[in-house]
């Protein structure tokens, strides 16, 4: 593709981004997922250099001190960031790319890559259903879950400054809305 964009999804934890990226990357099997850095433990459903790619902290401060991340956040005790090599990579061979990063991180790469970027805000029905869809996940002791919920609010805020907004309550819908969404942006291309 002679325009390749830069497909940004953010949500709260439990918002549904995962779900709904790996639904986007079926309907377009010639995007790519950014695969992200992280100091996180890795999940038992998760794989290296799929998922994430899993480091040691003093890995993860060696590619900031590299300047080798686009963009990189401190988030509930670890640290997340993109690299740069794979969203180059993507960018030279004409593909697009698909994001899974907090809203902090949506906002560094709209600001670094303006209108190649697209970022769009995946919002909860509401407070209580995040926090019972996050529940259910089962991937969180009660520390991280605290952790995760105490920065729902500002999360939400945030997202007001997203390009799009997307209510994730029926979840074929939300992803059927951003598709169209991305369908759009390549047809104006
Ligand atoms: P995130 O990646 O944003 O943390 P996930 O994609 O892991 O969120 O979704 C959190 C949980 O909620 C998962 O168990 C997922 O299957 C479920 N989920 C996501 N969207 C919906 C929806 N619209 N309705 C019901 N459950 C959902
Ligand atoms: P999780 O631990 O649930 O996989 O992710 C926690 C949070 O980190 C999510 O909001 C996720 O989108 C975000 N995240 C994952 N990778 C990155 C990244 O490279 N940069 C930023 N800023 N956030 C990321």
């Amino acid at each position: 593709m002679k325009n390749p964009k830069l497909f940004v999804v953010s949500a709260p934890s439990g918002g549904g981004k995962t779900t709904i990226v790996k639904a986007v990357l079926e309907r377009h099997p010639d995007f790519e997922f950014s695969v992200s850095a992280t100091t996180r433990a890795k999940r038992a459903t998760e794989g290296e250099g799929k998922d994430y790619f899993f480091l040691p902290k003093e890995q993860f401060e060696q590619l900031i001190r590299q300047k080798a991340l686009v963009e990189h956040e401190e988030i509930y005790g670890n640290y997340y960031g993109t690299l740069k090599r794979e969203v180059d990579r993507a960018l030279l061979a004409g593909k697009c790319m698909v994001f899974d990063v907090d809203v902090h991180g949506g906002l560094s790469i709209k600001k670094l890559y303006g209108n190649k970027a697209v970022i769009m805000f995946i919002e909860p029905p509401s407070i209580q259903v995040l926090e019972n869809r996050l529940r259910n996940r089962k991937t969180e002791d009660e520390e991280t879950f605290r952790r995760r919920m105490a920065r729902v609010a500002s999360e939400l805020e945030i997202g007001k400054q997203f390009d799009y907004r997307i209510v994730n309550d029926t979840l074929t819908r939300a992803i059927d809305e951003v598709d169209e969404i991305i369908t759009r942006q390549l047809s104006s291309n």
